[in-house]
Parts: C-alpha cells; structure tokens; sequence
C-alpha cells in the first residue's frame, strides 16, 4: 500500500496501523475471486448496452408529460429496456412502485383470486411479506383477508426441498415463490442452478403453476436471470441492485405479458393497465442506474467478499463463505452481541458519503417483526446497493451487510468496523492468522 494512503487512512479516518496492514494482508489473498467477478460484471455490462443500444435509446427518450401520461415515451423504453435485459416479454418499472415489497405484493395480489393457494418453497418469507401474506399481523387488505391460502416448505440444509414440495402443491396451489436472496436468515442464496432444476421438477408435473422469484439483491450477480432458466415472474427492487445507486425510487416486474398486464391492472386500474400513470422526470435517472448497475454490483460484490473473510479471520460466522457462489449482495456476519452489532453498524455509517456523522440507532420500522438498526449513508435515502447494513436486534445478532457503490469506500468500511470493535475491545485482532 502507497505510504500516502496509509497516512491518509490514519490521519483523515483515525484508524489504527494494525487494522489497516491486516485487512491489507488478507485483500492480497482475494484478487483471483475479485477477477471472477469482473467477468461476470463485463457480461452484464455487455447485456445492459445491447438491450440499451438494441430498443434505440435516444436523447429525446428523457422526457415527460403530465397528467395521465398517456404514451410516456421515457416510460415504455425503460419497460422496453428492462424486459431485454431479463429475457422477458414485457415488464412494469415504476416510481410509483414504492420498494421491493411492494413489487412482489403487487404479483400476489394481481395474479392470485380468492381461493387461490400461495406456497413458498424456500423457507419463511422476508419480514414485510409476511404482513402481506397475513402470516404475521392483521394488516387489512393482506392476502388472508382475501382467502388466499398460504403454506411454506422449509428449506433442508439451506436448499430447496423438492420432493416435500411436490407433496404440497394441490389443486388451489397458483404460485410457487422462491426467495432468491438470504432475507434475514442464516443461509445462501439460492443459486441459478438450484432454481432452475428446483422449476423444471415444478413444471414437470404441474405445466400450470407459476413460478415466481423474489429478485431482490440478486440482480447481475451471475450471468443468467430467473426467467432464463424458466421463472414466469420476477420482481425487485430499484432501491437495490437494477437502481444502482442512481434510481431515485422504484420496482420492477417482468414476465409474459398476460401476466405483467393483469398485474399492472392493480397497480393502476382494470382497464387502464400500463398504459397510464406519470414518471415524473424519473426516467433517465432509472436508466442511468441501470447502466451503472452491473458495474456497482461487481464493486459491492468485492465488498461483501472482503467483509465476509476479514470477519471470518476474525473468528465470526459469516455467510456465504469465501469459497461459496454469490447470488446476491449480502454477506451475512453473526455476532451473537447486541453491542458488536452497534458498533458495525456505527462504522457503516461513517463510511459514507452522506450522513456520515449520525449515530444509527435501533427502531420499529414499519413492516419489520423486530427492532431493525440501520446503517445507510447513501444519496437515496433507505438505498441499500450504496453502503449500508441492517440488523434487526434478535438472537444470534446477525448483521447483513451489503451494497458500495465502489470498492474503496467498501475497503474503508471493512476498515472502520473493525476498528471500532478493535478500539472497543470486542475482537482480538491478534488472533488473525493471514495465511
Ligand atoms: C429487500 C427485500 C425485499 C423487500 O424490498 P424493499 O425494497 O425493502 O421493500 C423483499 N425480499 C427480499 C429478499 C429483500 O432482500
């Protein structure tokens, strides 16, 4: 490392030498998984300029109207876009969408009628589509409420148990959901493969079933997407991986028409479907992010696997592994210690750009079963592909970190964490053994 940097490194962020030289030691060891990375990220790069160049993105494409927005020519080229890129016929990408959870209740409740079964076959949803479902909480307008039928198959050492499922799927079963990232758990992300093979034995006997596959944080992690490998639906989140960093708000949905068009029924109303509803000037924001976003997930991506092995080094739990295929943008580090949290969480937040001097605190977020603590220090506000992680304050006291619009602001957070659990006397730094 450059004298300069580490001098920097001490004298702008008030690191300790032995913090830096260390996490210095065990980067050299991760430069043949970062190249990995970079291929997969030049692919996606590849694929987001096609579909760009491929639907004649124009200058004149920026622009919007007002009212009912009718014919938004900004609006059908981002869908355009977006339907490329995931090798669907059509897609729905929405300001109006307001995150990723409203994205997915948007499926269910577009597609599924009352009587209807929905069977998650990869373990307990994520937090908030467990109020949607209506499996915690009594939400009014939850899926319960509309006698939408629920079940679940848990996942068997962290994968997707296929004979189990095919027992649980009846006449009343409509979709089948799979999970693709982590959530608040304890587990991988499911792989492409795993998807792929886990739909096929779906379809096999049930040709009917839809398939659906919550995307968020998965995007441009690998070089395939669920409709790919035989997904019908997949939905995410702006303010995650598609956004990079760069979308102002938003979600997306992709799939067969049919299907897209039925749900943009809910989202607007029946008979005015996609064809109406203002992006308010967010159209080239959308895209712009869109363009950066192979490139931020390959940075947050190196990110994740230097917290994840610096963490490990430390003698922590972390998931995935070092040696374990990314499908999504999370590393995972169990602490087992509320005050260890806190401290990550802290050095998190004083690694951004933006509110960096603000001390993150535990709260009830709405939709979350427990206290949540937040570190987000990005421009979008609540963005979690800029640096951030959450936790919420539960045993074992995992930490999900994720995001980084670029590496080095990802390398000075690893730094900061641990320096502020160094200084804490949380870790015993000694104990590191690089080699
Ligand atoms: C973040 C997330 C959601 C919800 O997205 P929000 O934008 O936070 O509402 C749903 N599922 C998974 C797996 C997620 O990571």
């Amino acid at each position: 490392m450059l004298n300069e940097l580490q001098n920097q490194l001490e004298k702008f962020f008030k690191v300790d030498k032995i913090v830096i030289n260390i996490i210095n030691e065990i980067e050299k060891n991760l430069l043949p998984k970062f190249d990995a990375i970079e291929e997969i990220k030049t692919y996606n790069q590849f694929k987001v300029l096609h579909a760009m160049q491929n639907c004649k993105l124009g200058s004149g494409d920026f622009g919007w109207n007002t009212g009912y927005g009718y014919g938004d020519v900004g609006r059908e080229k981002v869908e355009r876009i977006y339907a490329d890129i995931f090798k669907a016929e059509s897609a729905l990408v929405r300001p109006s969408i307001a995150s990723g959870t409203h994205a997915i209740s948007l499926v269910f409740s577009g597609i599924l009628r009352p009587g209807d079964e929905l069977l998650y076959i990869t373990g307990s949803p994520y937090d908030t589509m467990q109020k949607v479902i209506g499996i915690k909480g009594n939400e009014p307008g939850n899926l319960r409420e509309f006698k939408i039928g629920y079940n679940q198959v848990d996942l068997v050492n962290g994968h997707i148990d296929i004979e189990n499922t095919l027992k649980q799927i009846n006449h009343n079963t409509k979709i089948v959901a799979i999970q693709r990232s982590t959530g608040y758990s304890d587990r991988n992300a499911i792989s492409i493969t795993e998807m792929k093979y886990a739909i096929s034995e779906i379809k096999k006997t049930n040709p009917e079933i839809l398939l659906f596959i919550d995307n968020c944080y998965g995007e441009f992690t690998q070089t395939k997407e669920p409709i790919e490998i035989g997904a019908d639906i997949v939905a995410g989140s702006l303010i995650k991986n598609p956004g990079g960093g760069i979308a102002v708000s938003g979600g997306y949905i992709v799939g067969d028409k049919r299907y897209i068009d039925t749900i943009a029924n809910r989202l607007t109303a029946p008979g005015l479907g996609k064809d109406c509803g203002l992006t308010f000037g967010t159209n080239r924001n959308t895209l712009q992010g869109l363009f950066y976003a192979p490139y931020v997930v390959a940075e947050a991506l190196k990110g994740a696997i230097l917290m994840g092995e610096v963490y490990h080094k430390l003698g922590f739990e972390t998931t995935p592994s070092i040696n374990d295929e990314r499908n999504d943008i999370v590393q995972a580090i169990k602490f087992d210690d509320p005050k260890k949290v806190i401290e990550f969480c802290k050095g998190i937040q004083e690694s951004g750009a933006v509110d960096s001097y603000v001390t993150p605190e535990a709260w009830d977020m709405p939709g979350y079963e427990n206290k949540v603590i937040m570190a987000s220090a990005g421009f979008i506000e609540g963005s979690s592909i800029e640096i951030s992680a959450d936790a919420p304050l539960r045993e074992p006291y995992y930490v999900y970190y994720q995001g980084g619009t670029n590496y080095a602001q990802c390398k000075l957070a690893v730094i900061k964490t641990v320096d502020n659990l160094y200084k804490k006397n949380l870790i015993d730094i000694n104990k590191v053994q690089v080699r």
